[in-house]
């Protein structure tokens, strides 16, 4: 069945790129709401549906807007909370333009969520099955959605800076995965890429309390890593939030490579794009006991920083 949130839960922060103090307030929402963002500090309190189609490409964050040009900003770490932990509506009201980067990991919201519980609503849980192998790219970079029995995510990144380098992982979603081994792992940046946002009035918000900074083969980041791939498993929750956009738990294999957010809401333009290439499915109890957030226990949570 769907779920939403027992009660609601607040989260305050900082936004990376605006520097602004801002407040989000997860409230239980009813069957087939989604996940819909409320801009509670503007007239009318605009909503927001979390919706691919919804999605302005961006390599640095995800962002959503609506017709009237409103936008919430770096949903992507929230987004992978809701989907790591099994909630399927909620409404995000959030007094600000972008999302509070609190740590720089989803860590926060899940603590939050997990905290509060989920309650089981009346209505069926749909997922979407993959059927068969979609792929986009971008130079070195690429993604692919190909079927699978639950969702599983594999990636590689390869970066210059000896103190990320190539790192790999693959991951079978169920049963809580992404709290135990994901949720903690921080947003990474290299210096150089820091001084560049901020000479363009972004990552005004960005301290070593928040990303992950390395230079060279030194991470800079006071404490160090969390985890020896800490920038690979933080791909992977981006992924996961990215690919939450879809309206729904996907069944199906992630492949990114190089892949980011820009790449992920294209792959999901082009399977949306394909009638043969995914269907609804009405999840039964042993689809349900594949999806990525059954499972998640408060004992996940001591594992999380
Ligand atoms: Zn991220």
């Amino acid at each position: 069945m769907q779920t939403t949130l027992k009660s609601k839960v607040a989260f305050d922060g900082t936004g990376l790129h605006t520097g602004a103090p801002v407040t989000v307030v997860l409230h239980p929402a009813s069957a087939n709401t989604g996940i819909v963002f409320r801009r509670v500090d503007l007239a009318d309190k605009p909503e927001l549906l979390a919706k691919w189609d919804r999605v302005i490409v961006s390599p640095l964050n995800t962002r959503l807007t609506n017709e009237d040009g409103v936008t919430v900003s770096t949903i992507e770490h929230l987004m992978a909370a809701l989907s790591g932990c099994g909630v399927h509506n909620v409404i995000v009201d959030i007094d600000g333009p972008e999302v509070p980067i609190l740590d720089g990991s989803a860590a926060t919201f899940v603590r939050g969520i997990v905290n509060v519980g989920l309650t089981r609503l009346s209505a069926q849980l749909r997922a979407i099955e993959i059927l068969k192998d979609v792929s986009v790219s971008d130079g070195p970079a690429f993604a692919q959605l190909s079927p699978s029995t639950s969702l599983q995510i594999d990636f590689a990144i390869d970066f210059a800076d000896a103190a990320i380098g190539k790192q790999h992982k693959t991951l079978n979603m169920a049963n809580g995965t992404f709290v135990r081994e994901l949720c903690d792992s921080r947003t990474f940046c290299r210096s150089a890429d820091v001084d560049a946002m901020r000479a363009n009035g972004l990552a005004l918000g960005g301290t070593m309390e928040n990303a992950v900074v390395v230079d060279g083969a030194t991470v800079l980041t006071p404490g160090g890593l969390r985890h020896a791939d800490e920038a690979v498993r933080h791909k992977m929750l981006d992924a996961l939030g990215d690919l939450y956009t879809a309206g729904a738990p996907i069944l199906g294999r992630y492949t990114g490579t190089r892949s980011g957010h820009a790449l992920t809401n294209r792959l999901l333009h082009a399977l949306f794009s394909d009638s043969s290439a995914c269907r609804w499915v009405n999840c039964d109890a042993k689809i349900a006991a594949r999806l990525p957030g059954v499972g998640v226990s408060v004992a996940d949570l001591h594992a999380v920083a």
